[in-house]
């Protein structure tokens, strides 16, 4: 099973994609939490990423590909993947498509889009601000990664709908609830292995 979260920040990818992993026994490979994980240890890639992630902006390609690639390839191996937050561009999803091609059994297969209101958004995202601390959680950050989404995420929906592999999922509703629906929608596609 291979599966891919678009999401506004908030909308509960990370929870969704955390119990999808544990449903279907995949890897949940989290481009942002890989990311913070390598400003926390200091490592070059944490170094030079560190700046995009508190301004809200995109981490240059170069430097996700290098993180996300041999990620992605262990895990389709082994059983499969969710995404979360990887690919995040045209450009990304472009590029990851031709690394696929060459490949069996490494593209995705369906892409799970969970909608959420832009009020309800905010809401939550001023709640995490309280318990996680992260730095791109502040008012202005906030305001940043919702217009990064809308023109460069966005657009992906359209690129994934083009190939039939998108799934339109109500995020508004009990965490278990959209749990239920996500797993519905990914049960209907029969997807094997
Ligand atoms: P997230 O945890 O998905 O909200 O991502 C947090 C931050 O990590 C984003 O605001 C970006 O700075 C960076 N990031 C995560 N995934 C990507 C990606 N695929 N491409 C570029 N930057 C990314």
């Amino acid at each position: 099973m291979r599966l891919l979260m678009v999401a506004y920040p908030g909308a509960g990818k990370g929870t969704q994609a955390e119990m999808l992993a544990a449903h279907y026994r995949i890897a949940h490979l989290s481009s942002g939490a890989l990311l913070r994980a390598e400003v926390n240890s200091g490592t070059r890639i944490g170094k030079l990423a560190a700046d995009y992630l508190r301004r809200g902006d995109l981490v240059p390609d170069e430097l996700v590909f290098e993180m996300m690639r041999i990620r992605v390839l262990e895990a389709a191996r082994h059983g499969g993947y969710v995404l979360d937050g990887f690919p995040r561009t045209i450009h990304q999803a472009e590029a990851a498509y031709s690394v696929a091609q060459e490949i069996e059994d490494v593209e995705l297969q369906a892409v799970v889009y969970l909608k959420v209101g832009q009020n309800e958004l905010r809401q939550r995202l001023r709640a995490r601000a309280g318990h996680e601390g992260r730095t791109d959680d502040d008012d202005i950050a906030i305001a940043h990664r919702f217009e990064v989404f809308e023109t460069e995420t966005e657009p992906l929906l359209a690129f994934y709908a083009g190939r039939g592999i998108l799934l339109e999922i109500n995020g508004e509703q009990p965490v278990g609830d959209v749990f239920g629906d996500i797993i519905s929608a990914v049960d209907s596609l029969h997807i094997s292995g």
